[in-house]
C-alpha cells in the first residue's frame, strides 16, 4: 500500500513539485545543451534546502526517511533527470555518513551538509564493477591514514567538496574514508563528457598522499565492501525514483502530443498504435514506481531491501529507455530533433543501465539471491 505522507512530508513533497515545475523544468533543454547547470541554479536547490532533508534535527536537517527523499528525487526529475541525479549522488553519501561515520566525523562535515555537496567514489581507470580492481590505497603512518590513488566517473565529481573513496588498506582488504577538497593533496581532474545526465558533472579526483586521521574511517577497517554494498543498495532506490520520474516526464510529453497532433482529422491518441505506447510507458512508469517505492518501504521498516532496489534499477533502467523510445516515436519527426527532449530523455535513462553497477551485475546479483533461498 502506498505511504501515506504526514502533513510536513505533503508540504514538502508540495513545494519540492512547485520548486521543480517553476525553477528547474523550463531550464531542462538548456541544461543538456549547454552540458551544465546555469548559474544559480545550484545555488537554488541549496537555498530551498534539498541537501540536508535527511539529517537528523540536531544536524539542521528534518529527519526525513528513505520513501520521502525518494519521493523528492522522483518529482525533481520529472523536471530534470540531471538534478536528480545530483541529489541521488548526495543522498547516498549522506546515508553511508550517517550509519557508519564516528561523531567526530559527523560534527565535522554535517552542520554544512545542507550547504555542501557530497559524492561517493569507487570507480577507478581499471574498473567499476569489480572492487578489488582498483589501486587506492590506504596506508598506516603513525596514528594516520594516507591515501594515494585517484577516482573517476564520480557523480558530482568536481562540485562536490566531499567524498566517501574506496581504498585497498590490504592485498584483499577493502576500506571506506571520508576526504574532502581542502585537504593537501587532495585535486580534482577532467569532468566526463557523457551523452545524458549532461547536467550532473560526473568527474574525476586525486589523492596524493591525503592524510586523514581515524575518524575519517567510515566504520571498520575491512568493512569497504558491505559500506559499498550499502551505498548501491540506497542509490538503487533513488535510481529508481530517477527512473520514474524521467518515464512520468515521457508519458506527460507523448500524452500531450498525442490529444493535439493530428493524422488527417484525427488525433493520433485515437489511433491504437500510440495508445499501445502510451500504454507501455505508463504500465513501465507504474511497474517502476511500485518496485522502488516496496524497496524503499522496506528499507524505512528495517528490512533486507538489497534484493528489492536491485530490481528496482535494474528493471527501471531498461523499460524507461524503452519508454522514452516510444514517447520519441509518438511525436515522429520532431521526437528526433534535439530541440525536443525525448532524445536526451533516452540518454539520461540510459546512464543508469550502467552508473551504480551494470545491469549484467545487477541481474547477476538478484540471480544470486533467488538461487540463496
Ligand atoms: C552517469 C554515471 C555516473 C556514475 N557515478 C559514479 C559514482 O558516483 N561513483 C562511482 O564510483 N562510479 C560511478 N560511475 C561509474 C560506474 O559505476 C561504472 O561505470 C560501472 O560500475 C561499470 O564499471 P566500468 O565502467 O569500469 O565497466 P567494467 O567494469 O569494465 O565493465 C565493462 C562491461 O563488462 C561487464 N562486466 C564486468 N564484470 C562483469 C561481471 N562480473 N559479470 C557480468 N558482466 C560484467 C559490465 O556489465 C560491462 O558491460 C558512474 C557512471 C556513470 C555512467
Amino acid at each position: 500500500m502506498a505511504k501515506q505522507w504526514t502533513p510536513q512530508e505533503q508540504m514538502l513533497l508540495r513545494m519540492t513539485s512547485e520548486f521543480t515545475a517553476n525553477e528547474i523544468a523550463p531550464l531542462d533543454l538548456q541544461i543538456d545543451h549547454a552540458g551544465r547547470y546555469p548559474d544559480g541554479l545550484f545555488e537554488q536547490v541549496v537555498a530551498t534546502g534539498f541537501l540536508s532533508l535527511m539529517l537528523p534535527n540536531e544536524f539542521g536537517g528534518a529527519g526525513f526517511g528513505p520513501e520521502v527523499t525518494a519521493e523528492v528525487v522522483r518529482r525533481v526529475a520529472e523536471g530534470n533527470a540531471s538534478m536528480a541525479a545530483t541529489l541521488e549522488g548526495h543522498y547516498k553519501t549522506v546515508y553511508q555518513m550517517l550509519k557508519y561515520g564516528t561523531p567526530a566525523l559527523q560534527a565535522k562535515y554535517f552542520p554544512t551538509a545542507g550547504q555542501r555537496i557530497f559524492g561517493f567514489g569507487m570507480t577507478e581507470p581499471t574498473g567499476g564493477s569489480n572492487p578489488m580492481s582498483i589501486r587506492t590505497t590506504a596506508v598506516r603512518q603513525g596514528s594516520d591514514w594516507v591515501l594515494n590513488g585517484n577516482k573517476i566517473m564520480i557523480t558530482n565529481g568536481g562540485l562536490a567538496e566531499v567524498y566517501c573513496v574506496l581504498a585497498k588498506t590490504g592485498p584483499q582488504e577493502l576500506s571506506v574514508f571520508v576526504v574532502d577538497q581542502d585537504m593537501p593533496g587532495f585535486a580534482f581532474g577532467k569532468r566526463e563528457n557523457f551523452i545524458g545526465l549532461r547536467g550532473t558533472p560526473v568527474g574525476e579526483i586525486f589523492m596524493n598522499d591525503v592524510r586523514v586521521s581515524d575518524d575519517y574511517l567510515l566504520g571498520q577497517v575491512g568493512q569497504g565492501g558491505e559500506i559499498g554494498d550499502s551505498a548501491h543498495d540506497d542509490a538503487c532506490i533513488l535510481m529508481g525514483a530517477v527512473l520514474t520520474g524521467i518515464m512520468d516526464h515521457a508519458l506527460g510529453l507523448a500524452t500531450s502530443y498525442a490529444k493535439e497532433r493530428k493524422a488527417g482529422s484525427t488525433p493520433i491518441g485515437e489511433l491504437g498504435s500510440i495508445q499501445r505506447k502510451l500504454a507501455d510507458i505508463a504500465m513501465g512508469r507504474e511497474t517502476t514506481r511500485l518496485l522502488y517505492q516496496n524497496a524503499a518501504a522496506r528499507h524505512a521498516a528495517g528490512q533486507p531491501y538489497s534484493e528489492e532496489a536491485t530490481m528496482a534499477k535494474a528493471y527501471g533502467s531498461r523499460t524507461a529507455v524503452a519508454a522514452c523510445d516510444d514517447a520519441l516515436q509518438v511525436f515522429g519527426g520532431y521526437g528526433y530533433s534535439r530541440d525536443y527532449p525525448l532524445a536526451h530523455l533516452i540518454a539520461d535513462a540510459r546512464a543508469l543501465e550502467i552508473a551504480e553497477g551494470t545491469v549484467e551485475k545487477m541481474r547477476a546479483a538478484i540471480a544470486a539471491e533467488e538461487l540463496a533461498k
